[in-house]
């Protein structure tokens, strides 16, 4: 370790953006982390603190690490290595603070244990851009992951060597649009790493001269940048209990009941998994994202895809099933992401509720009337919407502290009115800029 080696303590906001303090790491002290103020909670996506935020210049936070979350990120061409650390917010005293995202995230895994016997194990699926003037490539090509040499070969290297455990790297659909996943963890996990991956792989585009957006749209008229979130469910031993292959779909009753919390509570989840105006524009029919809240049989259109399984070689299909969640972006904080679905399932498993009836094909070919009678809604079309639907659903506005409320709101009313009077293409570059 180099003399002044940093580590850098950091929290993602509820604008997803990661914020935080470095310190030399041979001088922290990880049961106290580091200081932290409450108004930056109220910092938004454009860079201001803004009008209706809850906290302003008084009060004093901790942002403690958890060590489990260190990780070295080494091998970013001209950059030192670096510590990362994710901290939970907590009072001075180390007592919880109720607006911290991570700790709404460990609630929500904690009380699924407790109340279920269940875990939720994933992963987060990322879409990417990269800026620049470079000629098209054909989609999915060699030669366009070619192109992005050696910035592929470097991030999987580098994201391997800080435990972040890449699977697949390649040249998406959309112009410059490539994709990055790595392997299934515990919910916590998954979405720490969510919270690294994102600047890991913009620091590494910068660093070799390039910028990298995950912006859900980059002009109105390009492909879309998912965040496709994995999930299944396992008991306390760690076993899989998704599977059941004498159900629809092979989904055992308890992940049935799970999905259909998630589909039961959708529109209000919006308002934070597709979290900003753009998210909407993205959104949309045939753009392999998801429009309307409902089970789908290996369907990319489906706001939760039952994947398909591998059984090549008589490889056991219990411990793959998993559902996709593809209605959400990376303007969305990947804690609370993953919290609010498991948030959600939680309800739906209280509720007892039947799984989701699973769709077969695509959507488009239902009918309005089969649609309204299966109880399949239209999600949100703007994020008003998203944030309307989200007062008017008091079980998940009930799972947030009201403070915690007061200030999303603020930071998204705050986000509407700065794009006033912008059409869609500037509306998306302003987004390009930030994510
Ligand atoms: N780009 C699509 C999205 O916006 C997803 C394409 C895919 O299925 O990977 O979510
Ligand atoms: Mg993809």
């Amino acid at each position: 370790m180099a003399e002044h080696e940093l580590a850098f303590l950091a929290t993602n906001d509820l604008c997803a953006i990661t914020r935080g303090r470095a310190m030399p790491l041979a001088r922290l002290d990880p049961e106290i982390g580091c200081g932290w103020v409450p108004a930056n909670l109220g910092v938004g996506a454009f860079g201001t603190i803004v009008e209706g935020s809850p906290f302003d210049a008084t009060g004093d936070l901790r942002l403690v690490p958890d060590r489990r979350s260190a990780t070295r990120i080494d091998g970013i061409p001209g950059r030192p290595p670096l510590t990362v650390m994710l901290a939970d917010i907590t009072q001075t005293d180390g007592g919880e603070w109720e607006c911290c995202p991570r700790t709404f995230l460990r609630r929500a895994v904690r009380e699924l244990e407790e109340e279920a016997g269940l875990r939720v194990f994933g992963a987060f699926e990322h879409e990417f851009m990269l800026a620049g003037d470079a000629p098209a490539e054909p989609p999915m090509s060699l030669q366009a992951m070619l192109r992005t040499e050696p910035l592929g070969t470097e991030l999987v290297g580098i994201l391997a060597g800080a435990g972040l455990q890449p699977e697949n790297w390649l040249a998406e659909y959309g112009v410059h649009q490539c994709e990055i996943t790595v392997a299934a963890a515990d919910a916590l996990t998954a979405a720490d790493r969510a919270v690294l991956l994102r600047d890991i792989v913009r620091n590494l585009a910068h660093a070799r001269g390039q910028q990298a957006t995950f912006a859900p749209l980059l002009d109105p008229e390009a492909v879309g940048n998912g965040v496709h979130v994995h999930f299944s469910l396992r008991d306390t031993a760690d076993q899989p209990v998704t599977f059941d292959a004498g159900r629809p779909g092979r989904l055992s009753a308890v992940a049935g009941s799970f999905a259909a919390g998630i589909v039961r509570h959708a529109r209000a989840l919006l308002a934070f998994t597709a979290a900003s105006e753009v998210s909407y524009l993205r959104l949309a029919p045939h753009r392999w994202s998801a429009t309307h809240a409902f089970l789908g049989r290996h369907n990319r259109e489906a706001m939760l895809r039952l994947c398909p399984t591998v059984e090549i070689g008589g490889r056991d299909p219990a411990d793959q099933l998993n559902l996709e969640f593809r209605a959400g972006d990376a303007t969305g904080n990947p804690w609370l992401v993953m919290g609010l679905l498991i948030r959600a399932g939680l309800e739906g498993l209280r509720a007892k509720l039947e799984p989701p009836a699973l769709v077969d094909g695509p959507i488009e070919a239902m009918p309005a009337k089969e649609l309204r009678r299966a109880g399949i809604l239209r999600l949100p079309a703007t994020l008003a919407e998203a944030l309307a639907a989200l007062e008017e659903d008091k079980t998940v506005t009930g799972w947030f502290s009201p403070e915690l409320l007061q200030v999303y709101r603020a930071l998204k009313q705050d986000e509407l009115r700065r794009l006033e009077g912008l059409d869609d293409a500037a509306k998306c570059l302003r987004y390009a800029g930030v994510y």
